[in-house]
This record gives structure tokens, C-alpha cells and sequence, in this order.
């Protein structure tokens, strides 16, 4: 491997590249995720700047003290605190949103959708993350005042409880707001499901098709939800274009996750770096709200503090989350080898996944250590070469 200093990925030489991988896609892959990474920074600093302003002018001060003369109520004034805030960075952050989910999709010929079915999607993302958002806030300035050393527990252990909410609920309610599933059809498919199923040992309750065809031309597949809302979900774009043996390679893959209860080992691992999240948070705390002013955590005007100060200790603790996510990806790899048995399926799947979706095969290995949930492209491929069938 060669390295460019002037490029954040790595430059890997031709004949490193594995048969399979599209050089030419590669060349418009490093392109796709540099225009996508430009867009991610230049939102980054809009949203890092407003919430500067709004400390350095005093303006979120002002606007509760404004608020409180007129609201008796601490739970009312949260809420307008925090729609005011959540409205004018959301129309702020707009522009970058239709960039890179809507300009730039359509430049690389991944994205489906017209302006009007983009814009109904943003708007419906905007109440749910509202809803979120606002249930985070007022956990967040309920708890700090009611116990005033123990919060940093408290709110992560909150915060726990209310992951494990939204991700058995998320499958039912949030991803019906934007895809239909459906019942997988094919019945020739399901019989060699449930064929992979029983050799896998595995009872599956539901495995669904999705519509993502009626967003985007990317293929997918995942599992969701928890306890009886879980269920294996088979993009339609997966289904309609790719063979019946790679197909089965990505479902092999879903299965693992699924028998070896994958989701709640992350929970548990994230459970973990939540509540040293909030501890660092709680240790550090102190300097940074009096540096801009504040006397105590729980005063609603600082939450800009708080926002500034947490995304700092999550890019800080990333890598770990990331390092936990392509463990239990390369798991799940290694068990669709043992339970498919078919290992040219497998390589032909993440080959055409990433000629298709524009994957950097070969990242920058800081980059891959830094963010990547799953091994690159590359690192998958070579895996399935060197595994050897036990
Ligand atoms: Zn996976």
C-alpha cells in the first residue's frame, strides 16, 4: 500500500485490488464519500458555530430568561426551550440534509425519490428526531437537579432503558413511517430459508421484504427490533437483483447475528461506554460550564454546553463502538460461511455490494479503525479467502 498524503484514503496499488472489485467504481467511490465527507464537516462546524453564538451573545441565557417571566411552569419552559432551539438548527443544518441526502444521491445514481418525496421524508424525520430529542432534554434537566452527584448514573442508565425502548419499537413504529414491509413472497426462497434456518438451529419468527427501491437503488439487509418485534428484513432491491446464492450469503449473515444474539451484546458493550461517557462527562463538566459562564449543570440556558461538550466525548469514545460493531460483523461473517458453505457467494455479495454502493474497498486503515461499523470491503474479502472450512 502506498499512501498520499494530500488524500485521507489510502491510494492502493491495481494489482492489489481483488478481481472482483470495479477499479473504475473504486475512482467514483473515493469521489462519492469525499463529497459526502465535505458536506458532514461543513454542517459540523454550522451547527458547532450556532450553539458558540448562542453562548458567546448570551442569546440562550436571554431567551430563558425572557421565557421564564411569562412560564410558571420548569416542564413548559423546557419545551419551548428546546423547540426554539431544535427548530432554528434544523432549518439551518437544511441545506446540508438536501445535499447529501438529496443532490448528492441523485449525482452518484443511487436515489429514487423527486424533491417532494425527499421533502416529506425530511419533515417526518424532523418530528421523530423532535420527539426523541425532546423526551432526551427533559429527561436530562429532570434528573440533574433531583440528584445532584448521581445524575451521571442516573441519566446513563435512563438512557439505556430508553435505547432498548426505541430499538423494540423501532421496527413497528418508526421504520413504517418511511418503508412498507411486507411478508417475504417468494415462496422457492422461503423453502431455502427455512432450510438455512434449521441448519443454522434457528427458529426465525418473521422475515420481511422491504421496499428501499422506492428511496434508493442500494441493497440491504438487516435485522431489527428486539424480543417479539425482531425480524430479519430483506431489501427488495437486494431481492430483485441479486442471485439466489448471494442472497442467502447476506440472510446467513442475519441469521448469525440473530442466533447469537448479536443486538444485545452491543446493547450491553454501549450500555457500558454510555456510563463512562456520562462519567468523563460528569468529571469534565465543572470547567467547561463555568468557562462559559454557567454556575451548574442544570441551569436549561447552558444546554448548549452540554451538546458541545458530549458530541466531543463521542468522537472521542467512536472508535470503541465502531472496534464492538466490526467484531460482532466478522462473527456474523465467519458463521454465513460455516452455515451457507459458500464461500464464492460470499465474496461475490461484498464485491457487488461495494461496486454497487460505492464502498471504498481499501480505506485508509486509520479511517476504517476510526469509524467503520463493519470491515471494509477489502478485509471482508480477504477474510473469506484465508477462512477455511471447519
Ligand atoms: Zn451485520
Amino acid at each position: 500500500m502506498t499512501y498520499d498524503l494530500r488524500s485521507i484514503e489510502c491510494k492502493v496499488r491495481p494489482k492489489q485490488f481483488h478481481p472482483l472489485i470495479d477499479e473504475k467504481r473504486q475512482e467514483i467511490a473515493r469521489r462519492y464519500r469525499s463529497d459526502n465527507r465535505k458536506i458532514g464537516i461543513v454542517s459540523l462546524i454550522v451547527a458547532a458555530v450556532f450553539l458558540l453564538i448562542l453562548l458567546h451573545f448570551d442569546i440562550s441565557k436571554q431567551f430563558v430568561q425572557v421565557f421564564r417571566q411569562h412560564v410558571d411552569s420548569r416542564i413548559l419552559l423546557m419545551v419551548i426551550y428546546f423547540s426554539f432551539l431544535y427548530a432554528v438548527y434544523s432549518l439551518l443544518t437544511l441545506p446540508f440534509a438536501y445535499l447529501e441526502g438529496y443532490r448528492i444521491e441523485h449525482k452518484y445514481g443511487f436515489s429514487q425519490q423527486n424533491h417532494r418525496d425527499w421533502f416529506v421524508d425530511w419533515v417526518k424525520s424532523f418530528f421523530v428526531t423532535y420527539v426523541i430529542g425532546l423526551i432526551v432534554f427533559s429527561v436530562i434537566y429532570l434528573v440533574i437537579p433531583a440528584t445532584p452527584v448521581l445524575w451521571w448514573l442516573w441519566l446513563s442508565l435512563i438512557m439505556v432503558g430508553f435505547s432498548i425502548v426505541l430499538a423494540n419499537i423501532f421496527p413497528v413504529i418508526i421504520l413504517p413511517l418511511f418503508y412498507k414491509t411486507k411478508q417475504l413472497e417468494d415462496e422457492d426462497l422461503k423453502q431455502e430459508i427455512v432450510e438455512l434456518c434449521n441448519r443454522g438451529d434457528l427458529q426465525v419468527r418473521g422475515i420481511f421484504s422491504i421496499d428501499l427501491s422506492s428511496k434508493t437503488t442500494k441493497a440491504n439487509a438487516a435485522v431489527a427490533g428486539l424480543g417479539n418485534t425482531k425480524r430479519i428484513l430483506l431489501g427488495d432491491t437486494l431481492l430483485s437483483k441479486y442471485g439466489k446464492d448471494e442472497i442467502l450469503s447476506a440472510l446467513a449473515h442475519e441469521i448469525v447475528h440473530y442466533r447469537e444474539h448479536h443486538i444485545w451484546w452491543l446493547i450491553l458493550w454501549q450500555s457500558m461506554i454510555t456510563i463512562v461517557m456520562f462519567y468523563l462527562f460528569y468529571r469534565i463538566q465543572p470547567f467547561v460550564y463555568s468557562w462559559f459562564g454557567f454556575a451548574a449543570a442544570h441551569e436549561i440556558a447552558a444546554f448548549p454546553v452540554f451538546v458541545l461538550l458530549f458530541a466531543a466525548i463521542s468522537y472521542l469514545v467512536r472508535p470503541i463502538g465502531a472496534a464492538l460493531s466490526r467484531y460482532y460483523e466478522r462473527l456474523a461473517d465467519k458463521g454465513a460461511l460455516q452455515l451457507t458453505k459458500d464461500r464464492d457467494a460470499f465474496i461475490h455479495l461484498i464485491a457487488r455490494l461495494c461496486n454497487e454502493q460505492l464502498s471504498v474497498a481499501y480505506p485508509n486503515p486509520i479511517v476504517e479503525w476510526y469509524k467503520y461499523s463493519h470491515p471494509s470491503p477489502g478485509r471482508r474479502i480477504a477474510f473469506a479467502e484465508k477462512w477455511v472450512q471447519t
